[in-house]
């Protein structure tokens, strides 16, 4: 489980459920407090805080105890897109059979949305809007054309990927490390699957087959990413000693 300690209000408790409460465990983690910046501490109490629109959408954050007391509050959402406290993690790997190039990344550690369903229950929408984007929900069975919205750089053994709407840069996901057989073949294939979930620690080594099961289960959200620019590295350019190691027969005498 995620947040192993929340304080919950008894609005919020009523409101959203036990069954939500314990997805929301599940679905936030206690890295950095969405009031003040500094950490929460993996095993200290955090509280719960609800901000519910008129419309249908609430979120959810993690903060101290004594930031803010836990809270549901009938506000309108703050639609500041910058969460500067707002923790995110991504890492590359290669998801078998067929050794897929996933770049695996939880955009949302303390902050989840919420949606309610026909004006009654409350579900998590964290990946609704990537899902607007153009995000499928399941594993596509073949090749299918990348997400226009998503973009990915290399840069020597880095790799990031940028996702905007309109125009704006809604996440940028930066300098992740890439082992050099993952970059090989996302020159090769030109895009790499992002795959957003926020029930997954990426600071962790991931299990393969817990991401699979994520995946069956739909709680993924899976959008393929244009390659975009490549730089190689100062170390990758430099002329090795085995570059002289042949005359070409051009030029043989
Ligand atoms: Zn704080």
């Amino acid at each position: 489980m995620a947040v192993s300690r929340l304080q919950t209000d008894p609005t919020t408790l009523s409101k959203l459920g036990p069954d939500l409460i314990s997805d929301l465990k599940a679905n936030l983690w206690p890295i950095d407090c969405q009031s003040c910046g500094a950490r929460l501490g993996r095993w200290r109490t955090s509280a719960l805080e609800v901000q519910a629109a008129e419309d249908g959408f609430a979120t959810a954050s993690l903060h101290h105890p004594r930031c803010r007391p836990p809270a549901w509050l009938d506000q309108p959402l703050s639609v500041s897109g910058s969460r500067a406290s707002l923790s995110w993690r991504a890492g590359c790997m290669l998801l078998p059979p067929g050794d897929v190039p996933i770049f695996l990344v939880n955009p949302s550690y303390e902050y989840a949305l919420l949606r309610q369903v026909d004006g009654k229950e409350w579900r998590i929408a964290t990946l609704d809007p990537f899902v607007s984007l153009g995000f499928a929900r399941d594993f596509p069975s073949q090749s299918v054309p990348p997400v226009p919205a998503l973009a990915a750089m290399i840069d020597g053994d880095r790799i990031s990927v940028a996702v905007r709407h309109e125009g704006a840069v809604m996440h940028s996901w930066h300098n992740i490390p890439i082992a050099p057989e993952i970059s090989t073949v996302v020159r090769e294939w030109e895009h790499i699957m992002v795959a957003v979930t926020t029930l997954l620690d990426v600071r962790k080594p991931i299990p393969l087959d817990l991401l699979r099961t994520l995946i069956g289960a739909r709680k993924v959200a899976l959008g393929p990413a244009r390659l975009t620019s490549v730089r190689f590295s100062e170390h990758a350019q430099a002329l090795k000693p085995g570059d002289f190691a042949e005359t070409p027969s051009a030029f043989r005498t």
